[in-house]
Protein backbone atom coordinates (compact mmCIF):
# COMPACT_ATOMS: atom_id res chain seq x y z
CA UNK A 1 0.00 0.00 0.00
CA UNK A 2 1.21 3.57 -0.58
CA UNK A 3 0.83 6.99 0.28
CA UNK A 4 -1.77 9.86 -0.45
CA UNK A 5 -0.75 13.28 1.12
CA UNK A 6 -4.53 14.50 0.76
CA UNK A 7 -7.57 11.99 1.10
CA UNK A 8 -10.57 12.46 -1.24
CA UNK A 9 -13.15 11.04 0.74
CA UNK A 10 -15.70 11.55 -2.01
CA UNK A 11 -14.07 8.72 -3.95
CA UNK A 12 -13.98 6.79 -0.98
CA UNK A 13 -17.08 6.55 0.19
CA UNK A 14 -17.92 5.49 -3.71
CA UNK A 15 -15.57 2.95 -4.12
CA UNK A 16 -15.76 1.42 -0.11
CA UNK A 17 -19.77 1.60 -0.25
CA UNK A 18 -19.12 -0.83 -3.66
CA UNK A 19 -17.36 -3.45 -1.76
CA UNK A 20 -20.24 -3.88 0.51
CA UNK A 21 -23.14 -6.35 -0.16
CA UNK A 22 -26.67 -5.31 -1.75
CA UNK A 23 -28.26 -6.42 2.00
CA UNK A 24 -26.46 -3.84 3.37
CA UNK A 25 -27.45 -0.56 1.38
CA UNK A 26 -25.49 2.29 1.44
CA UNK A 27 -24.93 2.35 5.40
CA UNK A 28 -21.26 0.94 5.89
CA UNK A 29 -21.39 4.36 7.49
CA UNK A 30 -21.87 3.95 11.50
CA UNK A 31 -25.87 5.14 12.50
CA UNK A 32 -24.36 5.85 16.10
CA UNK A 33 -24.77 2.10 16.70
CA UNK A 34 -22.59 2.71 19.75
CA UNK A 35 -20.34 -0.39 20.46
CA UNK A 36 -19.99 -1.96 17.66
CA UNK A 37 -16.46 -1.59 16.72
CA UNK A 38 -15.41 -3.09 19.99
CA UNK A 39 -14.62 -6.70 19.46
CA UNK A 40 -17.40 -7.51 22.01
CA UNK A 41 -19.20 -10.24 20.82
CA UNK A 42 -22.82 -9.12 21.86
CA UNK A 43 -22.53 -5.79 20.76
CA UNK A 44 -20.98 -6.71 17.50
CA UNK A 45 -23.30 -9.47 16.73
CA UNK A 46 -26.39 -6.94 17.78
CA UNK A 47 -25.19 -4.57 15.25
CA UNK A 48 -24.28 -7.15 12.86
CA UNK A 49 -28.19 -8.77 12.60
CA UNK A 50 -30.01 -5.50 12.33
CA UNK A 51 -27.81 -4.21 9.63
CA UNK A 52 -26.22 -7.30 7.80
CA UNK A 53 -22.80 -5.01 7.16
CA UNK A 54 -19.64 -6.55 7.23
CA UNK A 55 -18.07 -4.94 10.61
CA UNK A 56 -14.88 -7.04 10.77
CA UNK A 57 -12.55 -6.10 7.63
CA UNK A 58 -9.00 -7.13 6.58
CA UNK A 59 -6.76 -5.23 4.61
CA UNK A 60 -4.21 -6.94 1.94
CA UNK A 61 -1.89 -4.38 0.50
CA UNK A 62 0.46 -5.19 -2.30
CA UNK A 63 1.60 -4.43 -5.69
CA UNK A 64 0.17 -7.02 -7.24
CA UNK A 65 2.73 -7.26 -10.10
CA UNK A 66 1.25 -9.88 -10.77
CA UNK A 67 -1.24 -11.06 -8.03
CA UNK A 68 -0.57 -14.89 -7.40
CA UNK A 69 -1.96 -17.81 -5.53
CA UNK A 70 -0.12 -17.07 -2.18
CA UNK A 71 -1.68 -13.50 -1.92
CA UNK A 72 -4.92 -15.47 -2.61
CA UNK A 73 -4.13 -18.09 0.20
CA UNK A 74 -3.19 -15.17 2.41
CA UNK A 75 -6.59 -13.93 1.99
CA UNK A 76 -8.56 -17.22 2.73
CA UNK A 77 -6.19 -18.04 5.75
CA UNK A 78 -7.10 -14.33 7.70
CA UNK A 79 -10.54 -14.54 6.74
CA UNK A 80 -11.23 -18.01 7.97
CA UNK A 81 -9.01 -17.33 11.13
CA UNK A 82 -10.13 -14.07 11.98
CA UNK A 83 -13.49 -14.56 11.08
CA UNK A 84 -13.57 -11.58 9.15
CA UNK A 85 -16.44 -10.64 6.72
CA UNK A 86 -14.28 -8.82 3.86
CA UNK A 87 -10.40 -8.98 2.99
CA UNK A 88 -10.01 -6.15 0.66
CA UNK A 89 -7.10 -6.15 -1.88
CA UNK A 90 -5.69 -3.01 -2.03
CA UNK A 91 -3.51 -2.07 -5.16
CA UNK A 92 -1.23 0.28 -4.25
CA UNK A 93 -0.02 1.75 -7.72
CA UNK A 94 3.07 3.90 -7.02
CA UNK A 95 4.65 1.68 -4.04
CA UNK A 96 7.32 4.36 -3.02
CA UNK A 97 9.24 1.38 -0.96
CA UNK A 98 9.55 -0.18 -5.14
CA UNK A 99 11.18 3.37 -6.50
CA UNK A 100 13.86 1.12 -7.96
CA UNK A 101 12.50 -0.88 -10.69
CA UNK A 102 9.70 -0.42 -13.24
CA UNK A 103 6.54 -1.52 -12.30
CA UNK A 104 3.58 -2.62 -14.56
CA UNK A 105 0.72 -0.32 -15.26
CA UNK A 106 -2.05 0.17 -12.78
CA UNK A 107 -4.41 -0.73 -15.55
CA UNK A 108 -2.60 -4.20 -16.20
CA UNK A 109 -2.09 -5.26 -12.72
CA UNK A 110 -5.70 -3.88 -11.99
CA UNK A 111 -7.37 -6.28 -14.40
CA UNK A 112 -5.22 -9.08 -13.41
CA UNK A 113 -6.51 -8.51 -9.64
CA UNK A 114 -10.39 -8.44 -10.72
CA UNK A 115 -9.82 -11.91 -12.91
CA UNK A 116 -7.99 -13.24 -9.40
CA UNK A 117 -10.44 -12.52 -6.99
CA UNK A 118 -13.92 -13.08 -9.03
CA UNK A 119 -15.98 -15.76 -7.35
CA UNK A 120 -14.87 -15.01 -3.60
CA UNK A 121 -17.74 -13.12 -2.46
CA UNK A 122 -15.32 -12.31 0.90
CA UNK A 123 -12.62 -10.80 -1.19
CA UNK A 124 -12.91 -7.58 -2.97
CA UNK A 125 -10.81 -5.31 -4.24
CA UNK A 126 -10.59 -1.41 -3.11
CA UNK A 127 -9.18 0.89 -5.62
CA UNK A 128 -8.83 3.76 -2.54
CA UNK A 129 -5.30 4.56 -3.63
CA UNK A 130 -5.90 4.47 -7.24
CA UNK A 131 -6.28 7.41 -9.11
CA UNK A 132 -4.65 9.56 -6.14
CA UNK A 133 -1.93 12.35 -7.27
CA UNK A 134 1.52 11.85 -5.80
CA UNK A 135 2.40 9.37 -3.00
CA UNK A 136 -0.21 7.16 -1.01
CA UNK A 137 0.20 5.82 2.36
CA UNK A 138 -0.65 3.22 4.22
CA UNK A 139 -1.67 5.38 7.17
CA UNK A 140 -3.90 7.76 5.08
CA UNK A 141 -5.87 5.06 4.22
CA UNK A 142 -6.14 3.13 7.37
CA UNK A 143 -7.24 6.76 8.47
CA UNK A 144 -9.62 7.58 5.86
CA UNK A 145 -10.98 3.84 6.34
CA UNK A 146 -12.23 4.24 9.27
CA UNK A 147 -13.45 8.34 9.21
CA UNK A 148 -15.69 7.06 6.63
CA UNK A 149 -16.84 3.85 8.23
CA UNK A 150 -17.02 4.85 11.48
CA UNK A 151 -15.65 2.06 14.59
CA UNK A 152 -15.03 -0.20 11.84
CA UNK A 153 -12.49 -3.28 12.84
CA UNK A 154 -9.42 -3.32 10.64
CA UNK A 155 -7.03 -5.66 10.60
CA UNK A 156 -4.14 -5.13 8.11
CA UNK A 157 -2.70 -8.29 6.71
CA UNK A 158 0.90 -8.99 5.94
CA UNK A 159 3.37 -11.21 5.09
CA UNK A 160 6.92 -11.75 7.41
CA UNK A 161 8.84 -9.03 5.07
CA UNK A 162 6.28 -6.84 4.85
CA UNK A 163 5.55 -6.46 8.79
CA UNK A 164 10.08 -6.55 9.12
CA UNK A 165 9.77 -3.50 6.70
CA UNK A 166 6.93 -1.59 8.40
CA UNK A 167 9.17 0.59 10.88
CA UNK A 168 10.31 1.94 7.53
CA UNK A 169 7.04 3.12 6.24
CA UNK A 170 5.16 6.70 6.71
CA UNK A 171 3.74 6.99 10.78
CA UNK A 172 4.71 3.61 11.32
CA UNK A 173 3.33 4.30 15.11
CA UNK A 174 0.10 5.59 13.71
CA UNK A 175 -0.48 2.13 11.53
CA UNK A 176 -0.30 0.18 14.59
CA UNK A 177 -2.88 2.51 16.64
CA UNK A 178 -5.43 2.28 13.37
CA UNK A 179 -5.29 -1.55 12.70
CA UNK A 180 -5.00 -4.93 14.14
CA UNK A 181 -2.09 -6.54 12.41
CA UNK A 182 -2.19 -10.12 11.44
CA UNK A 183 1.22 -11.79 9.56
CA UNK A 184 2.64 -15.09 8.30
CA UNK A 185 5.94 -16.33 7.50
CA UNK A 186 6.86 -16.03 4.40
CA UNK A 187 9.71 -18.80 2.74
CA UNK A 188 13.10 -17.28 3.87
CA UNK A 189 11.88 -14.38 6.19
CA UNK A 190 12.36 -15.35 9.73
CA UNK A 191 9.61 -14.06 12.33
CA UNK A 192 11.45 -12.52 15.33
CA UNK A 193 10.14 -12.97 18.86
CA UNK A 194 7.15 -10.38 20.06
CA UNK A 195 9.70 -9.10 22.48
CA UNK A 196 12.24 -8.45 19.41
CA UNK A 197 9.40 -7.08 17.01
CA UNK A 198 8.41 -4.54 20.21
CA UNK A 199 11.48 -3.92 20.29
CA UNK A 200 11.35 -2.33 16.80
CA UNK A 201 8.22 -0.27 17.00
CA UNK A 202 5.90 -0.68 19.91
CA UNK A 203 2.71 -2.53 18.84
CA UNK A 204 4.41 -4.93 16.43
CA UNK A 205 4.84 -7.59 19.01
CA UNK A 206 0.80 -7.62 19.17
CA UNK A 207 0.97 -9.17 15.44
CA UNK A 208 -1.51 -11.99 15.59
CA UNK A 209 0.14 -14.99 13.81
CA UNK A 210 -1.96 -16.56 11.19
CA UNK A 211 -1.41 -20.17 10.00
CA UNK A 212 -0.35 -20.89 6.60
CA UNK A 213 1.37 -23.54 4.86
CA UNK A 214 4.69 -22.14 3.31
CA UNK A 215 3.61 -21.00 -0.73
CA UNK A 216 7.54 -20.17 -1.91
CA UNK A 217 5.82 -17.44 -4.92
CA UNK A 218 6.64 -14.50 -5.48
CA UNK A 219 5.84 -11.85 -8.00
CA UNK A 220 9.56 -11.27 -8.38
CA UNK A 221 10.16 -14.93 -9.52
CA UNK A 222 6.73 -15.16 -11.30
CA UNK A 223 7.74 -12.08 -13.55
CA UNK A 224 11.67 -14.05 -14.14
CA UNK A 225 10.09 -17.17 -15.29
CA UNK A 226 8.02 -15.56 -17.71
CA UNK A 227 10.44 -13.50 -18.86
CA UNK A 228 12.45 -16.64 -19.48
CA UNK A 229 9.83 -18.61 -21.36
CA UNK A 230 8.83 -20.84 -18.25
CA UNK A 231 5.24 -21.83 -17.58
CA UNK A 232 3.64 -20.37 -14.23
CA UNK A 233 0.49 -22.46 -14.47
CA UNK A 234 -0.57 -23.30 -10.90
CA UNK A 235 1.49 -20.19 -9.35
CA UNK A 236 -1.25 -18.01 -10.13
CA UNK A 237 -5.15 -18.12 -10.93
CA UNK A 238 -5.51 -19.62 -14.44
CA UNK A 239 -7.35 -16.32 -15.40
CA UNK A 240 -4.50 -14.36 -14.56
CA UNK A 241 -2.00 -16.29 -16.73
CA UNK A 242 -3.91 -15.83 -19.50
CA UNK A 243 -4.34 -12.13 -18.78
CA UNK A 244 -0.33 -11.95 -18.66
CA UNK A 245 0.20 -14.59 -21.90
CA UNK A 246 -2.68 -12.24 -24.10
CA UNK A 247 -0.95 -8.79 -23.09
CA UNK A 248 2.77 -10.37 -23.53
CA UNK A 249 3.62 -8.70 -19.71
CA UNK A 250 6.64 -9.67 -18.56
CA UNK A 251 8.39 -10.82 -21.37
CA UNK A 252 11.64 -8.87 -21.30
CA UNK A 253 11.40 -8.16 -17.36
P1 LIG B 1 7.40 -8.74 -5.26
O1 LIG B 1 8.27 -9.95 -5.40
O2 LIG B 1 7.20 -7.94 -6.49
O3 LIG B 1 7.77 -7.90 -4.05
P2 LIG B 1 5.40 -10.16 -3.72
O4 LIG B 1 5.22 -11.57 -4.12
O5 LIG B 1 6.26 -9.88 -2.50
O6 LIG B 1 5.92 -9.31 -4.95
P3 LIG B 1 3.65 -8.05 -2.90
O7 LIG B 1 2.60 -7.45 -3.77
O8 LIG B 1 4.92 -7.31 -2.68
O9 LIG B 1 3.98 -9.52 -3.52
O10 LIG B 1 3.07 -8.49 -1.49
C1 LIG B 1 1.82 -8.11 -0.98
C2 LIG B 1 1.65 -8.77 0.39
O11 LIG B 1 1.56 -10.20 0.27
C3 LIG B 1 2.82 -8.51 1.35
O12 LIG B 1 2.31 -8.34 2.66
C4 LIG B 1 3.63 -9.79 1.27
O13 LIG B 1 4.39 -10.05 2.43
C5 LIG B 1 2.53 -10.83 1.08
N1 LIG B 1 3.00 -12.02 0.37
C6 LIG B 1 3.40 -12.07 -0.92
N2 LIG B 1 3.79 -13.31 -1.25
C7 LIG B 1 3.64 -14.08 -0.14
C8 LIG B 1 3.91 -15.46 0.16
N3 LIG B 1 4.42 -16.29 -0.75
N4 LIG B 1 3.65 -15.90 1.41
C9 LIG B 1 3.16 -15.05 2.35
N5 LIG B 1 2.90 -13.74 2.14
C10 LIG B 1 3.13 -13.25 0.91
MG1 LIG C 1 6.94 -7.97 -2.06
Amino acid sequence: MGQHPATQPAILICEIASAWPATGGTAPIAGGAGQEGSTDGAAVTHRRQHTSLPRRIGLLGGTFDPVHLAHLRLGEEAAEQLALDRVLFVLAPHPWRKAGRAITPVADRLAMLERALAGNPRFALSTVEIDRPGPTYTVETLAALHAEMGPVDLTFILGADALLDLPNWHRPDEIVRLARLAVVPRAGRRLPSRAELEARLPGLGAAIRLQMPRLAISSTDIRRMVAQGHSIRYLVPDAVAAYIAERGLYRGA
